[in-house]
Formats: C-alpha cells, structure tokens, sequence
C-alpha cells in the first residue's frame, strides 16, 4: 500500500510502499477514502510526540475491509472513521469512570500508531466511530478531530439555547464551532483579526462578528451583552487572555487550542464566578454523535475549498448508538 510517512524530525512528508497491515484481535482494518489535515499533525512531523517514522494522519474516513478476532460490533462494509481518540485501557480510573479521552494509556490514530495518510489503517475497534450515510468520507474526515472536539466542548458547556456562545479564531477548529454553536441553538459570535472572514462567518451561520483586529474583544462582547462561553480555538495566548473580559458574570471560557505562550489572567476578573475550563476532543461515541445530530449538515473546509452549510439534514438510516 502507499503511505506518506515522516521519518525524522523535522522532515518530508515521504511517499513509500508498505505491506498492507494485518488485523489483529480487537482491531479493524479500514481502507481509507480521506483524511483530514490537522494542525496537530505538526507534533508528528517535528518529532513532538511519538516515535518516528510515523504515518500521521488521524482525521480518518473509509470503509472496514478486515475485522480481527472478537470484534462483534462492527463488520466488512461498515464506513467509519477514527480521530484523535484512537482507543483505550478499558482498565484505568479514567476508564472505569467511563472517561475514554482521558485514558492515561490511550493511543492516538497518526501518533502512537499509523495512521490516515495512507491506503489502510488499522486501529482499534472502540476507537472507530460509524460514519452517517449521508456524509461523504471528504466531509467526515474533518468532524472526527476538528468537528467533535468544538462540537462535544459546546455540548459540555453548560451553554443553553439562547445563551451567547462566542467562537474566538475562525480557522480549523473555529469554522465548524460556527456552524454548530449555530445550530446548537446558541446566539453565534465570531471573532476573528481582521474584516476578511466577516462574510465567511455569517456565511456559517454566525449573528455577529467582531474584527479582533479593529477592536478590543471583550469590550466589543460586552458591548453586546457579553459572552455565557467563549470557545477559544486559536492557539493565540494573548487573544485568548484578552478576551476574558467578555464574559458575563459566572461566564466560562473554554479552551480546546493550545497556546504555546502562558495565558494572563486578572484574579479580580474570576471573582465574579467565570471559569477558564479545557477540553479534550471526544471518544468515538463523541464522534459519532458529532456528525449525525442536526449538526450533521455541518460542513468543512478542506483543500481550500468551502462548504456552504447545507439547509437541512437528514437522519440517518442506521443508528446503534
Ligand atoms: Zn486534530
Ligand atoms: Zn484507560
């Protein structure tokens, strides 16, 4: 089979040929139809985390060609996708709390094994997600790192319909909170540098949009009620900073983009009951969650091309879950 492997740190993405892999116990093998690039890929490429050579690659969507032995859940033919959750202990306190993501022996698709840049991959059978019909492996791809993890932060927020919801960074990860804060219900406020990504934002559903660039965040939020959650999606530690100041009273700012530098915070401003919380994406039922509820018509950006958000969608025909 191809795959596109980085061999040292630093390095080129390598196009080599490798024996397809076999399908161990407890394992699917899934034949890959797309995989979305995540900016997470980059810890791969610079050696950050897990051993080299790797396939990285963990925004999968295929088909099952192979199923290994004791997997009873899913069978040849099923389309399915894995992400950044690439499977767990089953034995751990997080897992026997039921905490899949917070596995302290968790692996990760693309990092701690192969993964989706490439003609197969093998993974885990409780890390794999069920695809709906009405979503096209292009489409999926993206849900299953970038789409669960602002999808399963907003529906862990505590945020309402009706509440304000503001998505700071409209890239990657902002793009699609967009269009499910939207859709969740919530009054969408995007914010981003700039005029440039105003059209894109109401584009995707958004009702107000703040040029970062052009103003203060939080005075702008404020000016307009102020925030219930922020979402902060872009890796920016100052923009995340200054736009806690936008929050209500009791208001939380949620974090699922790693800042490299520290954040400042103003302990006065946490006096009046706003929490700064993380989140750590989703586990596959998270996933799958993500791209069949009335989010479903949710639609990402790959390749530079943009998807219109589709009008309406559909429910799906399968549904274990
Ligand atoms: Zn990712
Ligand atoms: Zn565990």
């Amino acid at each position: 089979m191809r795959a596109m492997e980085i061999r040292e740190a630093g390095g080129d993405f390598t196009l080599v040929e490798r024996e397809t892999p076999e399908v161990g116990p407890g394992h699917v093998r899934i034949a890959v139809e797309a995989c979305g690039v995540c900016h997470s890929d980059a810890f791969v490429k610079f050696g950050a985390m897990g051993k080299l050579p790797r396939v990285p690659g963990h925004e999968v969507a295929g088909v099952i060609d192979a199923v290994g032995e004791g997997v009873t859940q899913l069978a040849v033919g099923d389309r399915v996708g894995v992400g950044w959750h690439g499977g767990h202990c089953f034995t751990c306190e997080s897992c026997r709390r039921g905490d899949f993501i917070g596995c302290t022996n968790g692996s990760i698709c693309g990092v701690t094994y192969d993964g989706g840049y490439a003609d197969y991959v093998v993974a885990r059978a409780e890390a794999v997600a069920r695809i709906p019909d009405e979503l096209s492996a292009v489409d999926a791809g993206p849900l299953l790192c970038a789409g669960v993890t602002t999808y399963n932060s907003l529906r862990n927020s505590g945020a309402r319909p009706g509440d304000t919801v503001a998505i700071l960074g409209i890239g990657g990860l902002g793009h699609l909170g967009v269009q499910y804060a939207q859709r969740m219900g919530f009054r969408t406020v995007a914010i981003s540098r700039g005029a440039d990504k105003a059209a894109l934002a109401t584009e995707l559903g958004a009702h107000d949009y703040i040029d970062a660039k052009a103003n203060d965040t939080a005075e702008a939020l404020q000016a307009i009620g102020g925030a219930d959650v922020i979402l902060a999606t872009a890796p920016n530690g100052d923009a995340i900073s200054g736009a806690l100041g936008g929050l209500k009273r009791r208001g939380k700012l949620m974090i699922v983009a790693a800042a490299s530098e520290p954040l400042t915070v103003n302990g006065f401003a946490l006096l009046s009951g706003k929490t700064i919380h993380g989140w750590p994406s989703g586990s596959s039922v998270d996933s799958r969650h993500a791209g069949r509820t009335p989010c479903a018509s949710a639609r990402s950006r790959t390749c530079g091309r943009r998807w219109r958000p589709s009008p309406s969608s559909r429910p799906t025909r399968r549904s274990p879950r």
